[in-house]
Parts: C-alpha cells; sequence; structure tokens
C-alpha cells in the first residue's frame, strides 16, 4: 500500500493564498451546481434530462470532495491536507489526528 502525501504550508502569507483559491474554486463549483439545480424547475422529474443534470451536479460534487481544494471527511476548506492514495481522497490532518478516515482493509 502507497503511504500517505501530505502538504503542509507554514507561511501564513501562502496559507491565505492557498485558502482564497479553494474557496474561489469552491464557489465556483457550488455555482455551476446551482446552476444546474435551476435548470431542472419544468424538467418532468424522471425524464432523461433531469437524470443527465442530476449526473452532472454529482460529478462535480464529487470531484470537489476528491479535490484537494476540500476535506473529504469535514468539508474544511483552510487546513492542510493529506493525500490517501488506497481512498483516492485529500482530507485534513486534524480528521487523521482524531482518527475520522475510514480506511478500506487492504487486501490479503
Ligand atoms: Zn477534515
Amino acid at each position: 500500500m502507497r503511504k500517505a502525501h501530505t502538504i503542509i504550508l507554514n507561511n501564513s502569507r501562502l496559507r491565505k493564498v492557498r485558502s482564497n483559491l479553494r474557496l474561489l474554486i469552491a464557489h465556483a463549483c457550488w455555482d455551476e451546481m446551482e446552476s444546474l439545480r435551476a435548470l431542472l424547475d419544468g424538467i418532468a422529474i424522471n425524464s432523461i434530462e433531469s437524470s443527465l443534470i442530476y449526473s452532472q451536479i454529482l460529478d462535480i460534487e464529487e470531484a470537489l470532495r476528491k479535490s484537494i481544494c476540500m476535506c473529504g471527511t469535514c468539508r474544511d476548506l483552510e487546513n492542510d491536507m493529506i493525500y490517501f492514495p488506497s481512498l483516492k481522497e485529500w482530507h485534513c490532518v486534524k480528521c487523521d489526528s482524531k482518527k475520522l478516515i475510514w480506511y478500506p482493509k487492504p487486501k490479503s
């Protein structure tokens, strides 16, 4: 099993830039998801069009959740992050230190 990869920034200015960029990306995703949800108004719930829109919303949500911008556990946008290759997700150091991250059992 590959080891987790941690990215820690100690410089407060760099942390602020990182937080602002993460927030900017998250807001872009949330805006896009909201625009897609608005398209659902007037579309039949079980239609092919609504399924495609829901699929796009879920894809954006999953991409944001698995990105380094957001902790996969607590959804935090500001902490240092750790990448877990087995999960293919980033989680914050606080969730890792509190042992809140679920690891799948290694295959034997
Ligand atoms: Zn977290």
